[in-house]
C-alpha cells in the first residue's frame, strides 16, 4: 500500500481561508498579541509567521518583543495589562520562556477568555469537563487532519503516544470527545509498538526521531506525526563551519509508514501548519465569546 500524504499546507491553508471569512462577518476587527521573551531565532520565526497570518486573516497582529533579562514580574506586569485591554483579544505567550521565569505563573497571569493556546488551568479544566472553552491549538490541528481522513471518529481506536500539557494529553481529551476509543502511551508504556498496532488512528507526540517504524502500524490506520526534530542530515553536505547540515523529522518513519498505512501526515508540513491556523480560529472565538459577537458559522463546531 502507499498511504496518501494527509497534506497539512492545503487542510491548514483552508482553515485560514475560513478564519479570514469569518472574520469579515464580524462587527469589529479581533486583534492577537503575540508576546515574545528572549532572542531565540526559531522563535523569532514564529512570531514573525503568526504576525503575518494573522495580518493576511484581516486581524490586528500586536508583537510584544521583550529581552531575555525580563524580569519574570514585569513580564507578568506586561501580561496582566493585555488582559485588561479591551482591543486585544487573544494573547499568546511565545514557549519556552527564559529559564528564570516560570511559565505557570505566566499563564495564571492570562484572562482564560483571552487564552488562545488553551494552556491556563481554567481552558484545561473546562476541556477535561466536557465544557465550551479555548482548546490547545495543536491537538485541534491533529484532530482536523484525523477527520480529514475519517470525517466520523466515533469508535475509532486512537493510540496517542505523548502525555505532554502542550499536546498527548489534550489531543487524548479531544479524540475522547470524538467518542473515540483513546490509549494514552508514554515512556513507561510496555511493549508499545503491540499497543500501536491495534490503533486504528495513531498520533505520536514524543519528541525522538522516527521513533515510530513500519511495523508497529495497522495496516490501513491513519498516522499524525506531530514530533518535530532536528537531526543531522549528511547528505546534504558541512555547513558553513564545517558541521553537517540538519533537517527536520517526524517521530514517525515517513517512508515505512507510507507502506503500511492508508494516510500519514508529514512532519514538516502536517501538524505545524495547522497549529498557526487553529490559533487564528481561536483568535475570532475568543472575539466572539468576551464581545458578545455570534461565531460565524464557518467557524461553528469543530
Ligand atoms: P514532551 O513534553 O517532551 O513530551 C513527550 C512525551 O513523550 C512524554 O509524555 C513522554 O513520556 C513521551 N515519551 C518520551 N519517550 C518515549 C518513549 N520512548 N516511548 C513512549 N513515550 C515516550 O514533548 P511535547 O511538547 O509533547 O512535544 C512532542 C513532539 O511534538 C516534539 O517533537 C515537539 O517538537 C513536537 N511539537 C510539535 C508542534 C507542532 O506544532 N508541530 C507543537 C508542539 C510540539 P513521559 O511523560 O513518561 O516522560
Amino acid at each position: 500500500m502507499i498511504a496518501r500524504t494527509i497534506d497539512g499546507k492545503v487542510i491548514a491553508a483552508s482553515v485560514r481561508t475560513d478564519v479570514a471569512e469569518a472574520v469579515k462577518q464580524l462587527p469589529g476587527q479581533p486583534a492577537l498579541a503575540v508576546v515574545l521573551v528572549g532572542d531565540d531565532p526559531a522563535s523569532h520565526v514564529y512570531v514573525a509567521s503568526k504576525a503575518k497570518q494573522t495580518v493576511e486573516a484581516g486581524m490586528r497582529s500586536v508583537e510584544v518583543r521583550l529581552p531575555a533579562d525580563t524580569a519574570e514580574a514585569a513580564l507578568i506586569a506586561k501580561i496582566e495589562a493585555l488582559s485588561r485591554d479591551p482591543e486585544i483579544d487573544g494573547i499568546l505567550v511565545q514557549l519556552p520562556l527564559p529559564k528564570h521565569i516560570g511559565e505557570a505563573i505566566v499563564l495564571a497571569a492570562l484572562d482564560p477568555l483571552k487564552d488562545v493556546d488553551g494552556l491556563t488551568e481554567a481552558n484545561a479544566g473546562k476541556l477535561v469537563l466536557g465544557k465550551p472553552g479555548l482548546r490547545p491549538c495543536t491537538p485541534v490541528g491533529c484532530v482536523i487532519l484525523a477527520k480529514s481522513e475519517r470525517s466520523d471518529l466515533s469508535g475509532a481506536n486512537v493510540i496517542v503516544i505523548g502525555r505532554s500539557i502542550l499536546v498527548g494529553k489534550p489531543a487524548a481529551l479531544l479524540f475522547l470527545e470524538q467518542n473515540a476509543t483513546v490509549t494514552v502511551a508514554h515512556s513507561k508504556t510496555r511493549d508499545l509498538k503491540m499497543v500501536c498496532r491495534g490503533a486504528d488512528i495513531l498520533v505520536a507526540a514524543v519528541g525522538r526521531p522516527e521513533m515510530v517504524r513500519g511495523d508497529w502500524i495497522r495496516p490501513g490506520a491513519i498516522v499524525i506525526d506531530v514530533g518535530t526534530n532536528r537531526v543531522p542530515a549528511p547528505e546534504k553536505g558541512p555547513d558553513d563551519q564545517g558541521k553537517p547540515k540538519t533537517k527536520l523529522v517526524g517521530d514517525v518513519h515517513f517512508a515505512e509508514a507510507c507502506e503500511v498505512a492508508a494516510a500519514v501526515s508529514p512532519s514538516p508540513g502536517g501538524v505545524g501548519p495547522m497549529t498557526i491556523a487553529c490559533l487564528l480560529r481561536n483568535t475570532v472565538l475568543a472575539a466572539c465569546a468576551r464581545r458578545g459577537w455570534a461565531i460565524p458559522h464557518l467557524l461553528e463546531g469543530g
